[in-house]
């Protein structure tokens, strides 16, 4: 036998035994892992400033890179969610930014794709908190106080089921789901303050997501740095008002040109319902183009889309996606999917991204 040979022989039974061993090995990672991820602590470990992650990039429809809109905000070491589609809890976790640190969500508005992740991210917290100090606060426009309560009476039974089987001690009754912090929505030129403690100041704003109603969008200010998230909205003067300057500009987008497409094919396709939907959700979304003007005109440091639509499933969508972006903002842009983030550390102009 050559000796390539023999070493060939030996590489497969080393193969062999190693693949054997796989259950061995993985015990042996988890025993080295464990103890490390027990006592990490992602948010802690990040420099001070806002820092900002999409837990969720997408929209109802299902895209496997973007799941359904959730927007993680770390500011002065506080853990704060904007809106909470599906798969926000898991992602959260997933991305370093445990649910059981969550100082408290606001709702941009009561779309289900906004909401329908709430009930595991409320979970996640009481759960997963030490000491979490009364329910999760849910903070939004009128109408936020159903929303809380309709999770609620819906967990009721599993809190019942907890409590009875981890004790009174470990699960305060008193800490599950959500309490309601409604506030009134702004008018158009008067935005709210609905946050101001330690530094981190949050301000709702109104944003035109007709017939939907009411719907508001999220400026954070925290050490000199500024972000803002949209919500679903269409193009709007209110945005690029509260967007004059900021770091970050983390606005929604539906490519018209593609969902009309989509739309056209359920029209040929008889699929009359589906092509009803299509057609009437292009009123109330703004175009990449859209949100590059408005960025533009804000002179904003960095565009961030996210809430895409349609879901980017084949090579070249995201080219055909941004098609007339680059004519109508000259600044830096993302295209935004799960995991994308974003860094403004304190004292500095520093956008940093990662994630994606
Ligand atoms: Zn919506
Ligand atoms: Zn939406």
């Amino acid at each position: 036998m050559k000796r390539w040979q023999v070493l060939l022989v030996v590489v497969a039974l080393g193969g062999v035994v190693l693949y054997s061993l796989r259950g061995a090995v993985a015990v042996g990672v988890m025993r080295f892992a464990l103890p490390r991820m027990m006592t990490a602590d992602p948010i802690g470990d990040l420099p001070d400033g806002l820092h900002l992650t999409l837990c969720g990039a997408g929209s109802p429809l299902p895209d496997p890179k973007r799941s359904g809109p959730c927007v993680g905000v770390v500011a002065g070491g506080d853990l704060f969610v904007v809106d909470a589609g599906s798969g926000a809890a898991r992602n959260l976790n997933a991305q370093g930014l445990p649910p059981a640190r969550a100082e408290a969500v606001f709702l941009t508005h009561f779309h289900s794709d906004h909401i329908d992740g709430l009930g595991e991210l409320a979970l996640q917290r009481w759960a997963g908190a030490a000491d979490p100090k009364g329910p999760l606060p849910l903070f939004g426009p009128e109408g936020v106080e159903s929303v809380a309560a309709g999770f609620n009476e819906a967990y009721r039974n599993d809190q019942r089921y907890r409590v009875a089987h981890h004790g009174a001690a470990m699960m305060d009754p008193e800490a599950a789901g959500f309490v309601a912090r409604p506030f009134i929505t702004p008018e158009l030129g008067r935005p709210t303050v609905v946050w101001d403690r330690d530094g981190v100041k949050i301000t709702s704003f109104r944003v035109d997501h007709a017939p939907i109603e009411p719907a508001v969008g999220y400026r954070f200010d925290y050490a000199g740095r500024s972000l803002v998230i949209t919500g679903d909205t269409i193009q709007s003067p209110e945005i690029q008002r509260m967007s004059e300057g900021v770091d970050l500009l983390v606005h929604e987008a539906l490519a018209p040109h593609l969902v009309a497409l989509m739309a056209q094919a359920a029209t040929d396709a008889h699929l009359t319902k589906r092509a009803k939907i299509l057609n009437d959700i292009l009123d109330y979304h703004a175009s990449p183009v859209d949100a590059a003007e408005t960025a533009q005109a804000a002179g904003v440091g960095h565009l961030l889309f996210y809430h895409i639509v349609p879901p980017l499933i084949l090579p070249g969508m995201d080219v055909a996606f941004l098609e007339g972006v680059d004519d109508a903002y000259s600044g830096d842009m993302t295209l935004g999917q799960d995991g994308t983030r974003v860094s403004l550390p304190a004292g500095s102009t520093a956008i940093e991204l990662s994630g994606d």
